[in-house]
């Protein structure tokens, strides 16, 4: 539940941690004078509502007669700060006693706690930015990469906004060329040409589909690259996820066959998100409840994004490789690295075989730690080197079901004009496309759906 927007809203904007420093933002019509109840000045003579906008002041936060801390106040005079009200930002000591006893103070004051999001979902209301930007704030809290971050910087800087205007004003003059027509078809307005509709509308539908590949183009670097690290028992599976997750997290054990089921972990290489399964060695089984564990193991190596196949350096090859490398050739569109892993042990491994099977081969030793630089090299090349050719934007879930639904009223309106039908029944369906734009952009988004958008929020933000 949001509080209304005549309420002062306040909330500790840092992660709730021990810190160097901790900051409570209080924003609103009534923030400065909160502030001047509690913050007493000392490296000014000024009250907080006396200070000018963008200037801060050393002081003491003292409530009900007891100090709770020393602190620097920030001021940011409305419309001039990220909410586009007065703001007071209070910089304290980074401990979670002393900053929540501060946030306790400061309602006690007047304010009211901030919902999820609630300073971005009132910079929004109050024209500060448009729904795309605001999204693009948890964005680029969430990046975890250069390149994700990068484009949701410059969503951040109204790029997705932007494209998605110039495709809404086309649409826009479009339904006012065809709705004069239709009102006053015996007026000397030029008849709109189907020829020319249909032009405009596959121009429009081939700007929204460009804006809508940007979805599947960053999915990996949103979510992270779905791995799965294959192989059979023994050849050190574990030893790297472990390596990759710099800690203990599989079982790694000696005795063939004891990686049942699936561990999932995501870890950072470089610039991008390992979504890891360490998976039940690849092997066939008498064994039921290994059994159970492999089928799965096969399941998920046909639908990732990446396998590591892993090959034991210090064993030659068997069966149990064979048919690895049968897998990886069948996994369809699955990005494949093969990994010759215990390099410190001498070689048994057919190597050659392994490179002609396998377009990317990298050398390591998951035990001793050797080889991850290569394997962040060839995942920047597989993964990063393709996203990059692509425009420099994010699309979200949120964004992309909006897109769906222009791009379909789109091309329902191309068909129908193809198929004869009457105008107006395409002025109907086209203005449905520029709805979901608009929503899209957040100018005609309901409260639920801009409510939504700020719930996934954190509190602070
Ligand atoms: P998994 O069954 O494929 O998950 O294999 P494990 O990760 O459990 O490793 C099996 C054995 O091989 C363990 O004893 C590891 O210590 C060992 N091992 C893993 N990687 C290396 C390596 O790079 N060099 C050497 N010498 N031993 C390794």
């Amino acid at each position: 539940m949001y509080s209304s927007n005549s309420d002062t809203i306040a909330a500790i904007s840092t992660p709730r941690a021990a810190g160097g420093i901790s900051v409570i933002r209080i924003s609103g019509e009534a923030a400065l004078e909160i502030a001047d109840k509690l913050f007493v000045p000392l490296s000014t003579a000024k009250k907080p509502s006396e200070m000018e906008g963008y200037t801060c002041a050393y002081g003491r936060i003292v409530h009900e007669g007891e100090e709770l801390d020393d602190a620097v106040l920030t001021v940011f005079c409305a419309p001039r700060s990220y909410t586009g009200e007065n703001v007071a930002e209070i910089s304290c000591h980074g401990g979670i006693y002393v900053t929540e006893k501060i946030l306790r103070a400061v309602l006690e004051c007047g304010a009211v706690p901030a919902g999820a999001g609630e300073f971005t979902q009132r910079a929004f209301l109050n024209d500060k930015m448009s729904l795309t930007q605001a999204e693009a704030v948890m964005d680029i809290i969430s990046a975890q990469g250069k390149a994700y971050h990068r484009r949701a910087v410059s969503v951040k800087e109204g790029a997705l906004f932007k494209k998605t205007e110039e495709v809404s004003s086309k649409l826009l003059t479009l339904l006012g060329e065809i709705g004069a027509w239709i009102d006053y078809p015996e007026d000397d307005i030029p008849a709109v040409e189907d020829e020319n509709i249909i032009e405009t509308l596959s121009e429009i539908s081939a700007e929204l589909s460009k804006i809508r590949a940007s979805y599947d183009n960053t999915r990996i670097l949103r979510e992270g690259i779905d791995t799965v690290i294959a192989g059979k028992p023994n050849v050190g599976k574990s030893t790297l996820m472990n390596l990759l997750a710099g800690y203990e997290k599989s079982i790694v054990t000696d005795i063939a066959g004891t990686t049942r089921d699936i561990v999932e972990e995501s870890v950072r290489v470089g610039d991008v998100v390992l979504r890891l399964s360490d998976t039940a060695g690849l092997r066939d089984t008498e064994d039921i409840v290994e059994g159970a564990g492999i089928e799965r193991a096969r399941k998920k190596i046909s639908s990732a994004d990446l396998i590591i196949a892993v090959f034991d350096n210090s064993t030659p090859l068997d069966d149990d490789d064979i048919s690895l490398i049968e897998s990886c050739k069948k996994a369809d569109g699955v990005k494949v690295i093969a990994c010759i892993n215990k390099t410190d042990r001498e070689n048994h491994l057919d190597k050659d075989k392994i490179s002609d099977s396998f377009e990317n081969v990298i050398e390591i030793s998951a035990e001793k730690g050797e080889g991850v630089d290569k394997l962040q090299s060839v995942l920047n090349n597989l993964f990063l080197t393709n996203s990059n050719i692509y425009d420099d934007i994010t699309v979200n879930e949120r964004q992309k079901k909006c897109l769906d639904r222009a791009i379909s009223c789109v091309n329902e309106a191309y068909s129908a004009i193809l198929s004869g039908i009457t105008l107006d029944a395409v002025n109907i369906v086209l203005d449905d496309a520029l709805n979901a734009l608009m929503e899209l952009n957040g100018k005609r988004a309901s409260e639920e759906v801009v409510a939504e958008v700020f719930s996934h929020f954190c509190v602070g933000k």
